[in-house]
């Protein structure tokens, strides 16, 4: 391999170049010795590059596209730690007024709504998991009621909320998915409720099929359900997605603050928040829902702070970029870019159609979800491969398109899913569905010997 290095001491650095590159680098010891830099930075970018790009993962729901500010700005905060308030006070006015522009966007009151930023939304429903635990504590000591059996009651959740069960030690009680209906109704949720329980939560964009549940009908229900029990279950609404989508492509409909019963919500700001990964959302309606005991206060880096996170230390810039995407696109800006989003996602599903082979189970419609396809094959329809062969053709080609199965009592059912996001262009999604028709041709002409149907083979946890 060529590889020129800009050096007064070239031939030193040839030596040092060879001596490197001949042998195996120490992977899993720390070595004696010093390297050179460059020569280091070379050897690990050619190891990254078998990481594929990530602007084929249209698996992941998170951003994978970046305008050059916000490398920039990225740059100038490396060395900006957001917990160091006293340190970078600026970077903490403007975590600040993100959490007044989120709180705004979804409708929370000025002066009333209290909120942070977080890693990204596994952190932020830590969080509002917790504040919705304690609440329910403290209501149950007043009435000197025994609080041994906390449950928390969804819909299909994401796998953060099954950790928040877990290490909070909290029975989750999700609804079961059926055939065609792949998100909570009211009836099922009310089902699930009783006096045990610390809240309801409920997904702005499920993980499985991307469709948003049906945040008010539920909140109706469980106003009957509280005059026939006096039962007062709080919601909490994970907008991982639809935080950033709802506000600027489906402004009438009513899933956020403006709804009595909805008292915290977190997002991600690195999914269609266009932020870069590592950045989290949560926003309480009201301070009082915010239990004064979760909140530590700290005074070791000089100064008085309030925290609320299970972090300490953690970058500053993207909580900046946030900021700058705010700014820079404002209700216009991601209005535009979600709806291309939308727009080109249809298209794909338009012309999957065409296939004759699949049914569309959601199809990127912005009064019902988020950018997203999900689809499955025609049950009556026999093909010699699975959705899994066709994934792993696709990734020949470099596309991550991932295929799972659904949750409990539809575990039979696999479907496909692709998201679109910033970046991804009509042409762009045009080459992966012929990669996709050519694929199916393919697998149709040569079979994949072995038929084997993969479980549990994709990880939702992106
Ligand atoms: C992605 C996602 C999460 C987890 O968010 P991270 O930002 O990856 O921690 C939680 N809930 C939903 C609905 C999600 O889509």
């Amino acid at each position: 391999m060529a590889l020129h290095i800009p050096s007064h001491h070239q031939k030193d650095d040839d030596l040092c170049y060879n001596t490197i590159t001949i042998n195996p680098l120490n992977k899993y010891k720390i070595p004696e010795h010093e390297n050179n830099p460059q020569i280091i930075y070379q050897l690990i970018s050619d190891e990254l590059l078998l990481d594929g790009n990530s602007k084929q993962n249209l698996a992941t729901f998170c951003q994978t596209y970046s305008d050059t500010e916000i490398h920039k700005l990225m740059d100038k905060c490396i060395d900006k730690n957001m917990i160091d308030k006293d340190e970078y006070p600026q970077t903490a006015e403007i975590e600040e007024r993100c959490v007044n522009i989120i709180s705004d966007l979804w409708h929370g009151k000025k002066g009333q709504s209290i909120g942070t930023s977080t890693t990204g939304s596994s952190e932020a429903c830590m969080l509002a998991g917790m504040a919705m635990k304690w609440r329910w504590k403290i209501k149950r000591q007043e009435n000197n009621k025994n609080c041994n059996k906390p449950n928390l009651v969804c819909g299909p959740v994401q796998v953060c909320w099954h950790k928040f069960a877990k290490y909070w030690d909290i029975e989750l009680r999700e609804i079961q998915m059926e055939k065609d209906s792949y998100i909570s109704t009211s009836k099922k949720i009310i089902e699930l409720c009783d006096e045990n329980t610390i809240g309801v939560v409920l997904t702005l964009g499920t993980t499985f099929t991307g469709q948003y549940e049906p945040i008010k009908d539920i909140c109706n229900a469980l106003d009957i359900f509280e005059k026939n029990t006096s039962l007062n279950i709080d919601i909490h609404v994970d907008a991982a997605s639809g935080g950033f989508l709802a506000p600027f492509c489906n402004p009438d409909l009513i899933w956020d603050f403006r709804l009595e019963r909805v008292k915290s919500i977190s997002t991600s700001g690195h999914k269609f928040g266009l932020t870069p990964l590592g950045c989290g959302w949560v926003i309480w309606k009201d301070k009082k829902y915010l239990p004064d005991d979760l909140i530590f206060n700290v005074n070791y880096l000089g100064g008085n702070m309030p925290t609320f996170a299970i972090n300490f230390s953690r970058p500053g810039g993207q909580i900046i970029c946030q900021y700058y995407n705010l700014i820079r696109l404002g209700k216009e800006g991601y209005k535009r870019i979600q709806s291309n989003c939308y727009k080109i996602g249809k298209k794909l599903a338009d012309q999957i159609k065409t296939l004759n082979l699949f049914d569309i189970i959601y199809e990127s419609d912005p009064k019902i979800g988020i950018p997203a396809v999900t689809w499955k094959l025609k049950e009556n329809i026999s093909v010699p491969f699975t959705l899994y062969d066709l994934s792993d053709l696709l990734r020949e080609r470099g596309w991550q398109i991932p295929t799972y199965s659904l949750p409990k009592n539809c575990e039979n059912e696999t479907i496909q899913r692709v998201l679109i996001k910033y970046g991804s262009s009509y042409d762009f999604i045009e080459l992966l569905f012929n990669d996709l028709k050519n694929g199916i041709n393919k697998l149709t002409q040569f079979p994949p010997s072995n038929k084997q149907i993969k479980k549990g083979g994709f990880n939702h946890g992106k």
